[in-house]
């Protein structure tokens, strides 16, 4: 995670973990390869409470229209050609299936997941692309 770029806010991160369900999507996404944390096979397919350590958010952008660049309006005008920080394009992964290259590999899926399972955002954009 970089510091002062992704504008993640703790709130914001409990509540994409709480949308969907505390647990990595991508099982259900059709991941053939047990979840697991930073330290390997101490794996938590639904993480407790006390063990939110094994859980990441991935930045997935929206589906890439040829010659239609998207254009957030207002605060988030920056996030242009990057995913802006909200629920819809936020997914929950743990960390093996976000950082050792399925996530990369399955962002067509992490989009449908998301466009399926968050109707839309707080600040309506999503809805009107
Ligand atoms: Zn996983």
């Amino acid at each position: 995670m970089t510091a002062g770029r992704d504008l993640v806010s703790p709130e914001l991160r409990m509540r994409v973990f709480a949308l969907d369900g505390f647990r990595c999507v991508a099982p259900q996404l059709g991941a053939e390869d047990a979840c697991a944390g930073k330290w390997g096979e101490r794996a938590v397919i639904i993480a407790d409470m006390m063990d939110l350590s094994v859980l990441t958010l991935d930045h997935v952008r929206d589906v890439l229209k040829i010659g239609a660049a998207i254009l957030k309006r207002g605060s988030s005008r920056r996030h242009r050609y990057r995913a802006p920080s909200d629920e819809g394009h936020l997914v929950t992964l743990c960390w093996h299936h976000h950082l050792d290259g399925w996530a990369t590999g399955h962002r067509p899926r992490l989009r449908e997941y998301l466009d399926s399972h968050r109707v839309s955002t707080p600040s309506g954009d999503l809805s009107t692309i």
